[in-house]
């Protein structure tokens, strides 16, 4: 963990074995599609059946079965509702709707070519694995690690912003100078990754 500043390093958290040690299980960093991936090749080993496509209008609680958007019934012993965040399957069970709330912080996720990175010395210890770096500031922080076997430096910088009675959901696509309103302010490192920065993206927290 480092400070905004100077990015003086506050605290620091070793990941390797003693990770393993402490849970039994090493602490991973995977890209979504990678984990995804992996998880489709064990329910395959495992013979389960994916239906793609298969949006769900309605569940029956008491005899449960669900019934999907292209007219199929699937009658099941146990019914595992995993729709997200704004998941219809929470709302049948309970009865009710639970609406989201905008918390006022909101996320901006740049990517930068770990190459291009390497190419700035004072940014090697950013950009170089193992390393998972936290900054702190006022009113924001920001993560860094890198992704796809090193090639890729993944940025989540989350800011405290107004809180908006009108929910923004999912992934929009920003203008860099909008996280640099913010981040503009913090050491010069982050000035260069900024700079880099191949595509910005920003999103509400709930
Ligand atoms: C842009 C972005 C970046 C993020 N980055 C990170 C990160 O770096 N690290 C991290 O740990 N977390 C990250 N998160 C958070 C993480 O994505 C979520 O916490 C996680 O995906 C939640 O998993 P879930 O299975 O509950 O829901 P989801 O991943 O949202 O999965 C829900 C699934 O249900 C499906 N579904 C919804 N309704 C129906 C229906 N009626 N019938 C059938 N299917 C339905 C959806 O299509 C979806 O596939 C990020 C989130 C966002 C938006």
């Amino acid at each position: 963990m480092r400070s905004y500043k100077d990015s003086l390093q506050l605290f620091s958290q070793p990941l390797g074995r003693q990770m393993e040690e402490l849970y039994s299980a090493p602490y991973l960093i995977i890209h979504r599609a990678h984990l995804h991936g992996v998880l489709v090749q064990e329910a395959d080993r495992l013979g389960v059946a994916i239906h793609l496509d298969s949006h769900f209008t309605r569940i029956n609680f008491s005899d449960p079965s669900v019934e999907l958007s292209n007219g199929k019934t699937y009658d099941a012993e146990i019914v595992l509702g995993e729709d997200g965040e704004r998941s219809a399957c929470r709302d049948a069970l309970l009865g009710y709707d639970i609406s989201s709330r905008d918390s006022g912080d909101h996320v901006f996720r740049i990517t930068v070519k770990a190459s291009n990175g390497t190419e700035h010395k004072d940014m090697m210890d950013l950009v170089q694995p193992p390393y998972v770096n936290h900054c702190v500031g006022p009113g924001a922080n920001a993560i860094t690690y890198a992704l796809k076997r090193n090639c890729l430096l993944n940025v989540v910088l989350t800011c405290a912003c107004d809180v908006s009675k009108t929910i923004q959901h999912g992934l929009r696509k920003a203008e860099i100078h909008e996280a640099r309103e913010v981040f503009g302010r913090w050491d010069d490192r982050f000035q260069t990754l900024l700079s880099l920065a191949q595509r910005c993206t920003k999103w509400t927290l709930l």
